[in-house]
């Protein structure tokens, strides 16, 4: 789940991770992580969003998770589920998924007292060209702005990434009204995480601060509007949106990424030329 740019996080301060508590977000984060996955292998045309929810919620509550969303301000599912031209926080329905869909996956998930948060944009097989292009495009920028995430630097740093290697190749819009956010005991902590921003400008990033980078990008027009369900983000212009989030902890010389994408390469197939754009390791 992202932030609302300004909106205010549930706590404003900015805690910086014990190595201890790192370890209980990087469990958390493998539940989320896993429960892409098996979300993973449900996808399919005719399946809905509503029939996904149920299962990751069992899934989770399996994996002794609690799913972080659910009654998260009244959210009512454990995945926010958004797809085509919805950017985030979908809320999972009964409408079936075709084979022209991308659809964003967005899962969190609580355990003993600490959050995980990670997303994924899953194409089925007859997805636009263009479309996966969209989508290759926003994830790589997923890593370029994880690669920012070092101590030292600052959050500009990690935004200016993301915009400039999105705005770069293509005319699309980076959403600003909604951010990433820091996380922990919290599934919202300060700092926000934007988007789009300047080179050396922003909070100073040190050493255990953790953040949930993710992405927002829309084909066409960056503008957005939110449904009259009080959570359905769409883009104005109805084109897509491509969503990509991982949970990192800021660290000498390198990020430590919490959450993994793995367990969703493994499960889904026409996806690889998204793995192609992801880091090896
Ligand atoms: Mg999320
Ligand atoms: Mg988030």
């Amino acid at each position: 789940m992202t932030g609302f740019f300004s909106s205010g996080a549930e706590d404003k301060r900015v805690f910086y991770k014990t190595d201890e508590e790192v370890e209980l977000m990087r469990q958390a984060n493998l539940i989320v992580s896993k429960t892409l996955g098996y979300v993973g292998t449900l996808l399919r045309p005719g399946i809905t969003g509503a029939e996904i929810d149920k299962a990751a919620e069992t899934f989770v509550r399996d994996h002794k998770g609690r799913p972080a969303f659910k009654g998260y301000h009244g959210f009512p599912a454990t995945l926010c589920v958004s797809y085509n031209d919805i950017v985030v926080h979908g809320i999972p329905g009964k409408r079936a998924f075709k084979e022209t869909d991308i659809v964003s996956v967005d899962c969190g998930v609580e355990l003993e007292g600490f959050y995980g948060d990670a997303a994924f944009t899953f194409a089925f097989s007859k997805v636009e060209e263009q479309t996966m292009e969209l989508l290759r495009v926003t994830y790589a920028s997923l890593y370029k702005g994880i690669e920012q995430a070092v101590h030292g630097k600052r959050m500009g740093d990690i935004s200016f990434a993301i915009q400039d290697y999105c705005e770069r190749q293509h005319s699309y819009g980076i959403v600003r009204d909604l951010v990433g956010h820091g996380i922990g005991r919290s599934l919202h902590e300060d700092p926000e995480v934007p988007n789009y921003g300047r080179r050396g400008k922003g909070p100073l990033l040190m050493d255990g601060l953790a953040l949930a980078i993710e992405p927002m990008v829309n084909m066409g027009v960056r503008e957005v509007y939110q449904d009259s369900d009080g959570w359905t983000i769409h883009t104005r212009d109805r084109k897509p949106s491509a969503h990509y989030e991982h949970s990192v902890v800021v660290r000498k010389g390198k990020a430590d990424i919490l959450s993994t994408h793995e367990f969703v390469f493994d499960a889904v197939k026409n996806n690889d030329s998204l793995r192609e754009v992801s880091p090896k390791n």
